[in-house]
């Protein structure tokens, strides 16, 4: 019911000539129907990444959206702006934005109601640290995190909801969480989403984020609730991406 979704967030790197050359390790014969692609670059290249996924079934997505509407909020990115772009989503409150610029649970709720609002795939990103995890505080976090963060969901919101699960333990350090660890968290956010909000949770793509990699990836979708990933670094070059796209579809 849920085919894989595969999400690379490339985060504050890549130039042009970089996505030239991701574009060249595109495999000829992917079968577009099975696997569910997107990519998440610096907003400046947006546009430029539309061009270059015209004809390939790579949807482009932004890395954060602004809480506000519209008006006097110089450097803020709109997301009235990002849709008229054709970006297809935005990822909102990846652990970097929750802990290096300090985003509220409840700031994150405001960006996810204006996403809601318009109609727009909010990819909401939730995790416990390590600490948390090693104090039994995985459960109590992640419910606090969706419980405010989500705060006003309701069925008529889940085509535009992904939740993407990223222990931040697991973000850029090479430590993947073991895949029933994830299955594990996967279950509890869906049962959480059903029980608090009362909505058909079946219905949500819950992706694992955490240094997934074209080695490990079989062994996280073959889980029942593993849905797809949120990949960062093994996502930035097209040959890794792809490879990891390839054995989603063959799943
Ligand atoms: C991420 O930034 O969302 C992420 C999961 O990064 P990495 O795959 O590099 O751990």
């Amino acid at each position: 019911m849920r085919k894989p979704y595969l999400m690379g967030n490339w985060k504050m790197n890549q130039l042009k000539e970089d996505i030239d050359s991701f574009f060249m390790s595109v495999p000829k014969n992917i079968d577009w129907n099975k696997v569910k692609c997107a990519l998440a670059p610096q907003a400046i290249h947006i546009p430029y990444l539309i061009e270059k996924c015209k004809g390939s079934g790579i949807a482009v997505g932004s890395q954060n959206c602004s809480a506000f509407e519209d008006g006097a909020y110089t450097g803020e990115l709109s997301l009235n702006a990002l849709k008229e772009m054709g970006c297809a989503f935005s990822l909102i409150g990846h652990s970097e934005r929750r802990t290096l610029f300090q985003e509220s649970d409840k700031s994150l709720n405001q960006k996810f109601k204006l996403c809601m609002k318009h109609q727009h795939k909010a990819v909401f990103c939730v995790g416990e640290t390590l600490e948390e995890r090693e104090s039994n505080k995985t459960h109590e976090v992640l419910e606090r995190q969706l419980r405010d963060g989500l705060e006003g969901l309701s069925d008529s919101h889940l085509p535009y909801l992904v939740v993407a699960y990223e222990p931040v333990w697991a973000i850029g350090t090479g430590l993947t969480a073991k895949p029933d660890q994830a299955n594990d968290a996967h279950q509890f956010i869906r049962r959480f989403l059903k029980e608090h909000f009362q909505v058909d949770s079946q219905k949500v793509w819950i992706l694992y984020g955490g240094s997934v990699k074209p080695a490990n990836i079989e062994e996280l979708l073959e889980k029942q609730d593993i849905d797809g990933a949120l990949i960062g670094g093994a996502s930035l070059k097209g040959q890794s991406y792809f490879e990891m796209v390839e054995k989603a579809v063959s799943i």
